[in-house]
């Protein structure tokens, strides 16, 4: 796989499996624009190590949930680059508590970013890779969207929306050659695992037959095969990497 000559815009990607995924994808050639929301300490040492790799990057920083902001991320991006080869639609927040517990602010919080921020994305890069004749799309989901898990109500249905929207996108887009896939990753070591108690990271193992989490880097892998010319036939599509869980 190579990634020499394309262009690469990562949500999410100041820390956690967002920024492994922008340095793979470094790593293999791709310029790459670093969307964040407030972390610039952190985006900005990823944008040093991209640079160390002899590739371009440049700092995006918008909320994925704010149309306006969207629409200037991508402006940016493709003033500095001139063209979008590749998205990936990786921010996203937890806001967990029971049904009954929850706030209709914090569910709706999770889909403003989670879900509707992938839609504002995704439709920002479908016509730009319309006018590009090529665009390779993937979605973080997770493996909370495909089996539900208590406490997660309004992640959950963000993570499964996620899915009909890519392959929705997938079929609209599929003539040119556009693709567009999700991944769909079980537990992950990374900022927001670490907020869950030792008790629930137990009972989550409990289910893993590999029996650890996985890495940012093992999901990074994965989600740069999606993004290759090589995985041109793929698409529509949803891929666990979840150790099995
Ligand atoms: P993380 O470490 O908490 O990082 C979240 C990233 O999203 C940060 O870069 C953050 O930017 C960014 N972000 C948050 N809100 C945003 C917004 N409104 N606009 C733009 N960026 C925003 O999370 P992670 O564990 O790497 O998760 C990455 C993705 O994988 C998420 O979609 C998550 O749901 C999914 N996932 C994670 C796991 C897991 O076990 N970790 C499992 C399945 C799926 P700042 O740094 O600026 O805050």
């Amino acid at each position: 796989m190579s990634f020499i000559g394309k262009t690469a815009l990562i949500t999410g990607a100041s820390r956690g499996i967002g920024r492994a995924i922008a340095l793979e994808l470094a790593k293999q050639g791709a310029d790459i624009g670093i969307n964040y929301v407030s972390n610039q300490e952190q985006a900005q040492s990823l944008s040093q190590e991209i640079q160390a790799l002899g590739r371009k990057s440049i700092l995006l920083p918008a909320s994925v949930a704010q149309e306006e902001e969207v629409k200037r991320m991508f402006n940016s991006f493709v003033e500095a680059f001139g063209k979008l080869d590749i998205l990936v639609c990786n921010a996203g927040i937890v806001r967990d508590n029971l049904i009954l517990r929850m706030k209709a602010e914090d569910f709706m919080e999770v889909i403003r970013v989670n879900l509707i921020g992938t839609f504002l994305c995704m439709k920002e890069a479908g016509s730009l890779m319309l006018r590009n004749r090529y665009g390779r799309v993937v979605a973080v989901s997770s493996i909370t969207g495909t089996l539900g898990n208590i406490g997660q109500a309004n992640y959950a249905a963000s993570k499964s929306g996620m899915i009909g929207l890519v392959k929705t996108f997938a079929q609209e887009f599929a003539k040119r050659d556009i693709t567009a896939n999700v991944v769909v990753p079980g537990l992950i070591e990374t900022d927001m695992t670490n907020k869950l108690t030792a008790e629930t990271k137990e009972k989550f193992l409990s289910c893993i037959p590999k029996k650890r989490m996985g890495t940012p880097e093992e999901v990074a892998k994965m989600v740069a095969f999606l993004c290759s010319e090589e995985a041109a036939y793929i698409t529509g599509d949803t891929f666990s990497i979840a150790g099995g869980m």
